[in-house]
């Protein structure tokens, strides 16, 4: 039997189990490109040998990721335009 894994959204946490279907010669039913579609999965190039992915189950949790990725402008350093 093959080993089922698990594609965790790195966002909301959602889970779905699928069975990897290299060097298989029919497409199992939960093959992971029919569980994960619609998914969208990053990869993060890090230096030489070496890549993150992450998996997110929809546009909305990869646009979460990708703000809290972003340095934030502190507010009170905008406050400081104010009123100029
Ligand atoms: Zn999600």
């Amino acid at each position: 039997m093959p080993v089922r894994k698990m594609a965790i959204c790195y966002s909301c946490g959602r889970r779905v189990a699928y069975t990897p279907c290299y060097e298989r010669e029919a497409l199992p039913e939960d093959a992971r490109c029919n569980v994960l579609a619609g998914w969208l999965t990053v990869t993060r190039w890090k230096g030489k040998g070496s890549v993150d992915q992450y998996d997110f189950c929809s546009f909305g949790c990869l646009q979460k990721w990708v703000e809290a990725q972003i340095p934030k402008i502190p507010e009170t350093f905008l406050d400081a335009f104010q009123g100029n």
